[in-house]
């Protein structure tokens, strides 16, 4: 399996990380996606992509934090050339928790964007509250790739977003028994669009909701994701990972000689 969204950079994974990493071996996590949100996330996953083998990564800045964060391309690019970091997030736009900074949202995340298709990388893009903003800014830029992280939003965008050739975290939050929404997204995104995710130390799945979240969890979604979609648990460890690589290609480990 392939954690393709976790905060190994943020307490309590970081201060953890080599027993974290060993129980995702463990459990079957061959590679994990750091995902950088700010400066000091985006610099610290970088290095643990130079001291890992199996973590890759990803720089931007969160929607949430653009009114703490300098937007510094010229940095952004320099860590994008990196050969382990494989796309550009989180980013994106949160309408649910600042509202008032959406102008400053918007202009960062186009930034990135225009960045992403310069670099011809995907992008990670948290949504909250937020999906029909971010349809209507995404579908503007033509051949940009990327995945619809955790997405618990408008069921009818999610073909919108594929029919752009969007891809879609599923997370924790489809193993919570009231999650109805959450799993008929779940049911409904085509099977070479799916992808697994932790968004560790968050929204850990059942068993575990309400704790903090690790890589070694992404079992819990993948066996439900399973159960939802009617697949054999190996057959979709198959698809997603032929996704994660397929969508993230800087992976490949043909490229980067592991
Ligand atoms: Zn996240």
């Amino acid at each position: 399996m392939i954690d393709t969204h976790a905060h190994l950079t943020e307490k309590p994974l970081y201060n953890n990380l080599a027993k974290v990493l060993n129980r995702a071996q463990e459990n079957g996590v061959e590679k994990i996606i750091c995902v950088g949100m700010n400066k000091r996330a985006n610099e610290r996953a970088v290095r643990l992509t130079n001291n890992y083998p199996q973590i890759y990564g990803s720089v931007g800045i969160h929607p949430n934090e653009v009114s703490k964060e300098e937007l510094d391309l010229k940095r952004l690019k320099e860590q994008l050339n990196q050969p382990k970091v494989v796309a550009i997030g989180e980013i994106g736009i949160d309408l649910y928790r600042n509202k008032e900074t959406f102008l400053q949202q918007k202009a960062y995340f186009i930034a990135q964007i225009k960045l992403a298709l310069e670099l011809d990388l995907p992008i990670i893009v948290h949504s909250r509250s937020s999906a029909s903003e971010i349809y209507e800014i995404v579908k503007e830029f033509k051949g940009l790739k990327g995945v619809m992280h955790c997405y618990s939003e408008e069921e009818q965008l999610v073909e919108k977003f594929v029919e752009l050739g969007f891809y879609f975290g599923v997370g924790g939050i489809v193993t919570f028994k009231n999650a109805h929404e959450v799993k008929r997204i779940a049911q409904k995104i085509p099977l070479n669009r799916l992808l697994i995710e932790t968004d560790a130390p968050y929204l850990a799945p059942m068993p575990y909701r309400g704790k903090p979240n690790e890589p070694s969890y992404v079992k819990y979604t993948l066996l439900e994701l399973a159960k939802i979609r009617n697949l054999k648990p190996e057959k979709l460890i198959e698809i997603t990972n032929e996704n994660t690589y397929r969508l993230f290609s800087k992976m490949d480990a043909k490229k980067l000689n592991l």
